[in-house]
């Protein structure tokens, strides 16, 4: 079976499993790449601490961020860890933001829906931004501006890798372009952003760092090779002895 195919598989019993996931749990585009952001090395729970923060002080908006100052907005973020470091990057995307056009999302992301080069454009302009790794700059383009490139994360990672799909150590760029070749489709940005959603969902409740084959949608695709590796694991052996 090609690597494709395997995909597409994955797709059908993952959606089969979870159904429609409607991602990013956000309001605005802002708020999508302030989480972007802040849940660098950290949980989704730190960020929502500091979402809050920022929302109860009135700050909740590319207006706000620019208004405060850095230790202001350092103080508000804390939660979310690593506070002085995000807060700056913060702040530098809104400099970039204000130098590069004008200040606004929407012509940011307007110009990026011209063309494939003009997002593969924006794509590399926020990669050049301090602390915008690919997966940030991905989510950024896909979430906040429903462009259709698709986010790699951990969580899709470890599928692959189990499931003898891809290693985890392959290349970001090889693994998002093999997701994009693989789903092109009337609303590619829609179909990743499930799918995406999707990897999530099989990662947090079977597919962390210690895989818990048992009752997972994916179980049936496993060889026989792949089970008995999975099970020799440490948390499976635990789980074996209780
Ligand atoms: S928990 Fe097991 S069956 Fe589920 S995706 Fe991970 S390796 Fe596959």
């Amino acid at each position: 079976m090609t690597r494709k195919a395997q995909l597409r598989r994955v797709q059908r019993a993952l959606e089969q499993a979870y159904g429609r996931q409607r991602w990013w749990p956000a309001r605005t585009q802002f708020e999508v790449i302030l989480g972007a952001y802040l849940t660098q090395n950290t949980s989704w729970k730190n960020v929502e601490r500091a979402v809050g923060n920022l929302r109860s002080a009135g700050k909740l908006s590319l207006g706000g961020v620019r208004g405060l100052r850095l230790q202001e907005l350092e103080k508000l973020v804390r939660p979310s860890g690593y506070f002085r470091q995000k807060a700056a990057r913060l702040k530098r995307f809104v400099e970039f933001l204000d130098a590069r056009y004008d200040g606004s999302l929407t012509r940011m992301f307007g110009r990026a829906r011209t063309s494939h080069a003009a997002m593969m454009g924006l794509r590399q302009e926020l990669l050049e931004l301090n602390g915008v790794g690919p997966e940030t700059a991905d989510s950024i383009l896909l979430y906040a501006g429903g462009l259709p490139v698709f986010v790699v994360d951990a969580y899709t990672r470890r599928v692959l890798d189990r499931h003898g799909i891809l290693p985890y150590s392959a290349p970001y760029e090889a693994v998002r372009r093999l997701f994009e070749q693989t789903f092109r489709g009337r609303n590619p940005a829609q179909t990743f952003n499930e799918l995406h959603a999707l990897y999530v969902s099989v990662g947090k409740t079977h597919c962390g760092r210690q895989a818990e084959c048992d009752g997972c949608p994916l179980q049936p695709f496993l060889s026989p090779k792949q089970r008995a590796r999975l099970a020799s694991t440490p948390s499976a052996a635990k789980r074996q002895s209780a």
